[in-house]
């Protein structure tokens, strides 16, 4: 399943599935469903919740819509940390002149940086250069502590697309005082996610999944997630090894190599198959400084 939540002209947040391509179902007012898919997910099951899509898009009543006609909102209505993964593809820690990693290099985000599909990403003043990082977002189902790599599936309901926004110049001269960079990527909007979570029924194998970033029409990442030196199942026992994990609650996977600047004006596209495209422009509150 697709589960998406969405916003019509009147303002309410409603969940909705895609039921073929670019059409979504409404699934306001069913029984057991929230605004809120994880909590949804948590509470009525996944094989329940498909079987009440499939009976609602088929449904007289049922309010089915172009994706063009809805705004999405972010797909994790309450998530209470983003933690994600530095350097956890060989290239990108090639690229950036460190070394593999022997154990994952962890960071948080804060939920406020969260933005949806289609949301502004704004470079605040004080920086000259942002980043993407097209990384895959792995979503907690309920809480958990320490967690065997075996059981990975058991706490994780989702999928999506995370863009890992970073003020690239504010993040290197961190690194150059040998300062924490956490302030360089927790702006508001430098969190875009979505436009979809997608359940693990569509996503068999979401240690085999292509993922590209453009910017414009220009390619500027493409790997797999077959190249992370951590996978999924050792970042959940890792992470989860005395930090609580909460339902709603994003692990950000890492980043592959082609990182690189947008420029002001310019629109982001970061696509994983099998769980969507997240699209997004790019704003500077000032000039970007000349390069070289
Ligand atoms: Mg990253």
């Amino acid at each position: 399943m697709h589960l998406a939540r969405v916003t019509q002209n009147h303002g309410r947040t409603v969940l909705a599935a895609r039921i073929g391509p670019g059409r979504v179902v409404l699934l306001d007012g069913l029984p057991g469903v929230t605004d809120d898919i994880v909590q949804t997910l948590a509470r009525i099951g996944g094989a329940a919740l498909a079987e009440l899509v499939g009976r609602q898009a088929q449904a007289p009543d049922a309010v089915i819509l172009d994706e063009q006609q809805v705004r999405f909102e972010v797909p994790v209505a309450r998530p209470q940390k983003i933690i994600c993964v530095a350097l956890n593809y060989t290239e990108h820690a090639a690229e950036g002149n460190q070394a593999a990693p022997t154990e994952p290099v962890i960071f948080f985000k804060p939920p406020s940086s969260l933005l949806p599909h289609n949301g502004v990403v704004r470079n605040p003043g004080r920086s000259a250069r942002l980043d993407y990082e097209v990384e895959l977002g792995v979503v907690i189902g309920c809480r958990a502590t320490n967690v065997a790599a075996v059981d990975w599936r058991e706490v994780i309901c989702g999928y999506t697309v995370f863009n890992d926004v970073t003020a690239r110049d504010m993040q290197l001269l961190a690194i150059e005082r040998n300062q924490p960079w956490d302030h360089s990527k927790a702006f508001d909007t430098f969190a875009p996610c979505g436009p979809y979570l997608v359940t693990p029924d569509d996503v068999p194998n979401p240690m085999d999944l292509a993922l590209t970033l453009r910017v414009g029409d220009e390619l500027r990442q493409s790997s797999r997630t077959s190249s992370m030196i951590f996978d999924i199942p050792s970042l959940v026992e890792l992470i989860s090894t005395n930090i609580t994990l909460e339902a709603g609650d994003i692990i950000a996977t890492g980043t592959p190599s082609g990182i690189g600047p947008v420029p002001p004006g310019q629109v982001m596209t970061a696509e994983i198959e099998r769980v969507g495209r997240l699209v997004n422009p790019v704003v500077y509150e000032r000039e970007p400084a000349p390069i070289g």
